[in-house]
């Protein structure tokens, strides 16, 4: 018989045992013979696979005794330069000195949440947000404000009552581009609006863009710390690039960079060395971004335009908007199917296809009707064969 948890003394923080969401979502869609929409897996075909082997080659060769070694906790230099360098790239300029490397995005996520805020602090978001976001900011006893959104992402001018009701978050996290799970992206005017909010009432944005190069047909725009140096950026690899080698970058002020690379010397002393030096090297390349995005962005374009016209012609009762980037389909369920998100999820698993419901990414909204599907992963046959079978759930779920 298994013991209680409280025999092993388990700290408050763990006892409240509430980021079980994304473990259950992972177990279940890696279950055999699963085909999964569910995780924010990319695509394996995207890894630039030969270009690390390459990479690996040349820096085990050339500098074993470097790249096997403990490194700062900020990062190694060449990879501080290379996320400089694409934070500049893509908003305003950055050098070395603000640029830490972090052990993917969510341990981005969770510094710069344990480097400014307190227990009982507010933290504004969109709502829905990223799953992860929600449970790091819950561990740290924060208050959440809830901010509504639609396709032009958090609606800053309901973030402005609220500030001016009285609320005083110290961070506004976004996900400006393709935003998981709703696909929205945040508009130029409010971008600017948000900047403006920063300045006035003073608290930080964490802008979390790890989709913002996977657009299809409309560029990117630059991130919002070319408006206010108010901006925390993290910058995940792990779409762009991989997600095994557990690499990111987070730029900001240079005080905030600083106390949170204090933090990160109690969590992991430092990133992945060799991991950092692969990236790097890869990078060096000067060909290598340009192309590779390239590639990626039409891989990406053709899934998704693939599933947009099979749900168009097999699933009328999943409504949604165009994907214009990600990896994501935020799907509402007609008020005619006569299940919930919940219900839908667990019939579609008795299918052999795993989706997400929508309200473990909810805070104050009703997201039981919503369900997230990715068409990252799946081939062209598999997203035919995982189409129909969901096809199957909805026509037992129709009123006869
Ligand atoms: N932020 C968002 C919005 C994400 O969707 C994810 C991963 N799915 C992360 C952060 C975590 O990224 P990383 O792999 O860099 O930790």
């Amino acid at each position: 018989m298994a013991r209680p948890t409280s025999e092993y003394l388990l700290s408050r923080l763990t006892q409240r045992g509430d980021s079980t969401a994304i473990k259950s979502i992972l177990a279940v869609a890696a279950q055999p013979g699963m085909l999964s929409m569910a995780g924010g897996l990319p695509a394996p075909e995207s890894f630039p696979a030969e270009m690390l082997r390459a990479a690996m080659d040349s820096v085990m060769s050339r500098r074993p005794s470097e790249v096997l070694q403990y490194a700062p906790t900020e990062g190694v230099s060449e990879m501080r330069d290379l996320v400089a360098g694409l934070a500049t790239q893509t908003g305003a300029p950055c050098t070395r000195e603000r640029a830490l490397v972090t052990s993917g995005s969510q341990q981005g996520l969770d510094l710069i949440t344990r480097t400014l805020v307190d227990p009982g602090d507010t933290v504004a978001l969109e709502d829905p947000s990223y799953l992860g976001a929600v449970q790091t900011f819950q561990q740290a006893d924060a208050r959440l404000l809830a901010v509504p959104g639609d396709s032009e992402g958090l609606d800053t001018e309901v973030l402005e009552a609220l500030l001016r009701d009285g609320h005083r978050p110290k961070l506004v996290y976004v996900v400006p581009h393709f935003h998981n799970p709703t696909g929205a992206v945040l508009s130029p005017q409010r971008r600017r609006h948000l900047a403006e909010l920063s300045e006035t009432y003073g608290f930080v944005i964490v802008e979390d863009d790890p989709y913002a190069e996977l657009w299809f047909d409309e560029p990117r725009q630059p991130s919002i710390d070319v408006y206010t140096d108010r901006v925390v950026r993290l910058m995940s690899l792990s779409k762009t690039m991989c997600p095994g080698l557990r690499v990111a970058g987070m730029v900001g002020p240079a005080p905030v960079l600083m106390a949170a690379s204090n933090v990160k010397q109690c969590t992991d002393l430092q990133s992945n060395t060799l991991g950092q030096h692969l990236v790097a090297e890869t990078f060096s390349d000067a060909g290598f971004l340009t192309g590779h995005l390239t590639r990626l962005r039409s891989l990406y374009r053709a899934k998704a335009n693939e599933l947009e016209s099979l749900l168009f012609s097999r699933i009328p009762q999943l409504i949604f908007g165009k994907p214009r980037g990600g990896l994501f389909l935020w799907c509402r369920l007609a008020a005619e199917l006569a299940l919930d998100a919940r219900a839908f999820a667990a019939a579609a698993v008795e299918r052999g296809v795993a989706v997400v419901p929508g309200d473990p990414f909810c805070i104050r909204v009703d997201g039981s009707r919503y369900v997230r599907l990715s068409y990252a992963t799946l081939s062209s046959p598999q997203l035919d064969e995982a189409t129909a079978r969901l096809a199957a759930v909805c026509r037992d779920a129709l009123p006869i």
